[in-house]
């Protein structure tokens, strides 16, 4: 990965209680006091971004949310604007994750929004795209991903504001991943429409077990994690795979 520091990002979803979470954070930051070659990235749900921030505080591991509202303010109960998660400490923020995409009927220019939200607010936006299983049967995976692409970045991405996360939906939790030469397809796929520079993560079900291969192409500059961010030693494994 050339010139693109590697980074891992875990996704704790609505996972973690306070206790748990804040015990969580301790163990990254402490881990993270040895060597480690990548940037290291925790989203944690709204609830515990406040003290995850605290247990995270001088370890160098980044904060993030895991999605914004497209308004700085306003009439939107239950909702959070990326201001907010500025003002608590985030840097990052997700956005188009497939499971807001698939459950919560996020659209491409609901992205885009949100991705402009981000910037707005000064932070990197992490934009998921990836194909059903059934896109990529039907031989439509890059396809897909392009229209993904163009419709949910913004004019005025640069490398430091924007990371892509390649997401195949198939993959997400169920324990089956892409062969590295399809990651490696996809992602020469997706750095062609992006800015030079601009890191492009992926996530599917990554574990310490797959880590090293797929971390170790050129193409992959890290990984978004689901499942795997929640125990330490997991999460710890797949940094020390990257870079
Ligand atoms: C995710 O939800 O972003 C993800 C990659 O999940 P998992 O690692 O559990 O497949």
């Amino acid at each position: 990965m050339p010139d693109r520091k590697g980074l891992v990002a875990g996704n704790w979803k609505m996972n973690m209680r306070r206790a748990d979470g804040i015990a969580l954070a301790h163990a990254i930051a402490e881990r993270a006091k040895e060597p480690h070659a990548c940037e290291l990235l925790v989203c944690p749900p709204a609830t515990l971004i406040a003290a995850v921030g605290e247990a995270l505080a001088g370890s160098g591991v980044a904060l993030g949310g895991q999605d914004c509202h497209a308004a700085p303010a306003g009439a939107f109960t239950g909702c959070i604007s990326a201001e907010m998660l500025k003002d608590a400490g985030c840097s990052h923020v997700i956005v188009g994750h497939s499971e807001r995409r698939h459950t919560c009927g996020e659209t491409d220019t609901d992205v885009r929004a949100k991705t402009l939200a981000a910037w707005r607010a000064g932070l990197v936006a992490i934009v998921c795209v990836g194909e059903t299983r059934l896109e990529r049967e039907a031989g439509g995976a890059l396809a897909v991903v392009a229209a993904q692409l163009a419709g949910s970045l913004p004019d005025g991405a640069t490398a430091d504001k924007l990371v892509l996360a390649y997401e195949p939906v198939w993959a997400i939790g169920t324990g089956l991943t892409p062969t590295t030469a399809d990651i490696a397809e996809m992602h020469a796929a997706i750095r062609a429409r992006i800015p030079a520079g601009t890191r492009i993560l992926y996530g599917g079900s990554v574990n310490p077990k797959n880590a090293a291969e797929i971390l170790a192409h050129g193409e992959v500059d890290g990984a978004l994690i689901g499942g795997a961010s929640l125990k330490v030693e997991d999460f710890w494994a797949i940094g020390q795979a990257c870079g």
